[in-house]
């Protein structure tokens, strides 16, 4: 339990949302002891909650704490809105409105600037305010001051993240326990590690979110989240982990953005086989991690606790630092390398123009000759094979993977439409691409 003492005076932070994340960030501010002597400087002016009378972790005077978020937004009193509230809306509306009123934000909120980034940034570069989201994506990994910052004179090839923690621990514990999906994500909601709705998370809407905001800071343009392809991991069945661990790979979901020429972009989110060998292999349970890889750096990770609340509170309340030291030292001119620099969209490919290699399992009727017509039907789309093993049977059903060499998906995909109508194939269970 802490208490709130003498509230020192300074900036004036309106912090709305008392959860997880907020009540993390008030304990860091609250408790500046061996922390950067700036933090005696930061004030907590007001709080927003929804329910006044909830028990709380942290105590805080009554005068501080209100359901009226929006007298807090348009306070004048207010230098810093902190938006720990979550969802859409109303975080989108009372971030503009607080922009509007010419306070700079910090928030941890990916579900609001992956979608309105366009005008938030917007509003914010007219009103000469920042807009700061260490938070949104790898929760307390520092990743977008990274980008931002010290990585800001590579040219940036690709960022490849595991940045979902739910859905690594589940594909962690089918791939150690040989378990189902469904048995893990029951056993991952009564342990509090999957929401009771877990779509967000398993169908990779979340690390779609977060994908679209690393790509804007790596390469330099907005995105639509609506360019983003996105397969979550319900498809992963313990069958294809044990393959593609025979095959020397794990399945991870993995968000990525490649550069692949100076024109074509792709962001896209998919359950991946990473060959073991590669470092965002070994990244297991709740962990996250976001490889880089840039000219001339070559590649660089970042690692560690992708959520909670002590983790979370460090990468927002070093936003809040950050915005202090800047309103310090010149808080007419905006520092350049914080402020949101570009303003026109990402081109990116369709995902039928990616070049990658592809796992597939089908299920055959046991027929004579069934390999050769597999090969007969990808060599007509110029998709040419790695290894293809017959790797045992399921029931009357002969079960064979292959592995592609890159191809282009599009041309994968109609050799897989003209297979399907083979009278030798049962049905194609899986479908995977490889890292
Ligand atoms: P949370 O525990 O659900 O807390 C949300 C807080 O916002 C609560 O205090 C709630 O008030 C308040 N709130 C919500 N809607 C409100 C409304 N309409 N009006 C007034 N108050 C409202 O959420 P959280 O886990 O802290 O997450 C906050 C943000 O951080 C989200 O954007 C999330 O994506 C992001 N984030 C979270 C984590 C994590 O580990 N939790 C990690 C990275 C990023 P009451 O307390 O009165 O209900």
């Amino acid at each position: 339990m802490v208490e709130i003492g003498a509230l020192s005076v300074g900036i004036k932070l309106g912090i709305l949302g008392l959860g997880t994340v907020g009540t993390g960030t008030v304990e860091v501010l609250l408790d500046g002891a061996g922390r950067h002597p700036l933090l005696s400087e930061v004030e907590i002016y007001r709080v927003g909650v929804r329910t006044l009378d909830k028990p709380r972790q942290v105590q805080l005077p009554d005068r501080l704490v209100t359901n009226d978020l929006e007298a807090i937004v348009t306070d004048p009193q207010v230098d810093i809105i902190v938006e720990l509230i979550g969802g859409v809306e109303p975080a989108r509306s009372l971030i503009l409105q607080a922009i509007q009123c010419g306070k700079h934000i910090v928030t941890a909120n990916k579900a609001v600037i992956s979608r309105f980034w366009d005008e938030i940034f917007t509003a914010a570069n007219k009103a000469g305010v920042y807009v700061m989201l260490e938070a949104a994506v790898g929760g307390g990994i520092p990743v977008i001051r990274p980008l931002k910052q010290s990585l800001n004179v590579n040219r940036i090839k690709t960022v490849i993240g595991i940045v979902n923690g739910t859905t690594n621990y589940i594909l962690t514990r089918m791939q150690r326990e040989g378990s189902n999906f469904d048995e893990v994500l029951a056993d991952a909601q009564s342990l509090g590690y999957a929401e009771a709705d877990p779509t967000a998370d398993v169908d990779g809407l979340d690390a779609a979110d977060k994908i679209a905001i690393l790509a804007s800071l790596a390469f330099d343009g907005r995105i639509k989240l609506e360019d983003v392809y996105c397969e979550g991991i319900r498809q992963v069945s313990k069958t294809d982990i044990a393959y593609a661990e025979k095959l020397g790979f794990v399945i991870k979901l993995l968000a990525i953005a490649k550069q692949d020429n100076d024109t074509s972009l792709s962001v896209r989110v998919h359950p991946t086989l990473v060959p073991r060998e590669h470092p965002l292999a070994n990244i297991n349970g709740v962990y996250n991690a976001i490889l880089v890889e840039g000219e001339p750096i070559g590649q660089v990770m970042f690692f560690g606790a992708g959520a909670g609340a002590g983790a979370t509170a460090s990468a927002v309340s070093s936003d809040i630092l950050n915005l202090v030291a800047e309103l310090k030292i010149s808080p007419q001119n905006p520092n350049p390398l914080l402020t949101c620099r570009f303003h026109s969209f990402s081109k990116i490919a369709p995902i039928e123009e990616l070049f990658t290699r592809f796992y597939a399992r089908f299920l055959t009727r046991d027929q004579p000759g069934v390999i050769g017509k597999l090969g007969t039907c990808f060599g007509e789309y110029d998709v040419s094979l790695e290894s293809v093993v017959q790797t045992g049977f399921q029931g009357e059903l002969a079960e064979i993977v292959v592995v592609t060499h890159n191809v282009r998906e599009g041309d994968f995909r109609q050799a897989l439409s003209q297979i399907e109508s083979l009278d030798a194939i049962d049905s194609i269970p899986s479908l995977f691409r490889v890292l």
